[in-house]
């Protein structure tokens, strides 16, 4: 039997079945991360003796009728932002690059009070800053689809090894587009939600109003099923409210029927690749075929969105970086004095991406300038949230592009960060207003055969609503 490209529904059901064990599981997809990594780099950490010591465990639950969940010895990755208790967590970056959580982050805590297996840690772009996993201390992810071209990011080594067949599901994080973005390239499926859902507490801080934790899978389906685990509220993270996690599975399964969804002009603009377009025009069909309602709608805001989130994200980096100072944390134990503890440590310990944020944070931060931007920006940000509240009086879903191209050479960005800050152009709008959406497989580029994929945006804790609209696309595109 082939496993490997199995989604995590129908693995999760042989196992129940008895038809495969949590062993054969995780050792089908070791030897096919051994057979295959190498090239793509998927991976910061393997962890393959825990993981196979985690399927045994399974196994003997199963054996005693004592399964805990429907994720029960099924092997993921985490994206190597999430602490993960003795299991080295490096945020991709040189200076976390001997750093052992001593605690566990919230999701994985959940995911291993689930039974799943841990197969690894995966790549990332440094501290999540990017857009296609080139800023990584540990090299480039390469796309499985196409390994001269780039996975995403910042979340690529999580959605390449879903595409590559390396792990059944992947926990991903989304600031302003680092679940979507990369999934789209790469042909998978990856939900970013509303803002508060899902703990943060133990992952690593990027834009502290702005970060997402979330699943990627094959399906929807199957992201649901991940969702269902890790949603909810946590203590011990103030931001997520006390609101009723739904039966994601039970809602996914309505059709979509009567639902309005609202087409955005302003995400159709110049330099959207045509395959783009046609892809977002088949999905329209298809959701039309399935008895929905198209409605044009205006975000008149969006244009400023790429300007704003690139204020506000980079002034909460330059305080959540504060921290990596070489004495809380990065090793600066050779320098005398604090200053030079402080400019070796970050010197040494950081890339470019990161230092062009903390700066760029500090200056719109400083005395004169917090008036001129960041409070600038926030006022921005407020009337980009209005214009979602006022559509979704309208429509109950959205569906956009997911970035104007399909995946991109390696290298073809490096040099222009304002090119590769672009690449959130669809994605950062839904990141400011805090809302949810899902980014879908949907068709092909003509050229090179290149996955793309579609974004649907879904009201402030509607994941249910935005999963059911992608599975009941998913369902038809199969049938
Ligand atoms: N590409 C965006 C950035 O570089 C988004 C990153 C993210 O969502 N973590 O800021």
């Amino acid at each position: 039997m082939d496993i490997v490209n199995k989604t995590l529904a129908e693995l999760s059901h042989l196992f129940r079945e008895k038809k495969l064990s949590s062993r054969e599981i995780t050792d089908a997809f070791i030897h096919e991360i051994e057979k295959h990594d190498k090239k793509l780099n998927c991976f910061v950490t393997k962890t393959f003796d825990l993981a196979r010591e985690m399927a045994d465990a399974s196994d003997s639950r199963r054996k005693n009728n004592k399964l805990i969940s429907p994720l029960d010895g099924m092997p993921i990755t985490l994206k190597d932002v999430v602490c993960t208790h003795g299991i080295r967590t490096t945020a991709s970056s040189n200076i976390l690059k001997d750093f052992v959580p001593p605690y566990n982050a919230t999701v994985w805590k959940k995911l291993q009070d689930a039974g799943v297996v841990l197969l690894g840690k995966t790549n990332t772009d440094e501290f999540t800053m990017g857009a296609s996993t080139e800023t990584s201390a540990f090299g480039v992810t390469r796309n499985p689809h196409d390994p001269t071209r780039v996975a995403g990011g910042s979340s690529g080594g999580s959605t390449a090894a879903v595409a590559a067949n390396f792990c059944a599901g992947s926990i991903g994080t989304d600031t302003g587009g680092s679940i979507r973005q990369p999934a789209h390239f790469c042909g998978v499926t990856g939900l970013k939600v509303t803002y508060g859902r899902v703990s943060r507490w133990g992952t690593i801080p990027m834009a502290s109003s702005l970060d997402t934790v979330g699943p990627i899978a094959k399906t929807a389906e199957d992201c649901a099923m991940i969702l269902q685990t890790i949603a909810g509220k946590d203590e011990l993270d103030a931001t997520t409210p006390d609101q009723k996690v739904p039966n994601y599975l039970d809602e996914i399964k309505s059709k979509v029927s009567g639902l309005r969804i609202g087409i955005p002009k302003e995400y159709f603009i110049d330099g959207i690749d045509d395959d783009v377009r046609e892809v977002v025009n088949s999905a329209k069909e298809i959701l039309q075929g399935l008895g929905a309602e198209i409605v044009n709608i205006s975000l008149p805001h969006t244009k400023y969105a790429v300007p704003t989130y690139y204020i506000i994200a980079p002034c909460e980096i330059s305080a959540n970086m504060a921290r990596f100072d070489g004495i809380r944390f990065g090793s600066g134990k050779h320098e005398k004095t604090i200053e030079e503890i402080y400019t070796q440590t970050r010197e040494s310990g950081l890339g470019d991406e990161v230092k062009r944020r903390i700066l760029i944070g500090t200056y719109a931060l400083s005395a004169g300038y917090y008036d001129a931007f960041y409070r600038k920006a926030q006022k921005v940000r407020t009337l980009i949230k209005q214009d979602f509240d006022k559509a979704f009086e309208k429509v109950d879903a959205i569906l956009t592009p997911v970035a104007p191209t399909p995946a991109f050479k390696i290298g073809k960005n490096t040099t222009d960060p304002l090119r590769m800050y672009l690449e959130d152009i669809f994605t950062i709008a839904a990141s400011l207003a805090g809302i949810c959406g899902i980014s879908l497989p949907m068709g092909k580029s003509e050229v090179g055969e290149l996955p793309i994929g579609i974004q649907i945006l879904g009201p402030a804790f509607h994941e249910g609503r935005v999963l059911r609209i992608a599975h009941q696309i998913q369902k038809t595109i199969q049938t």
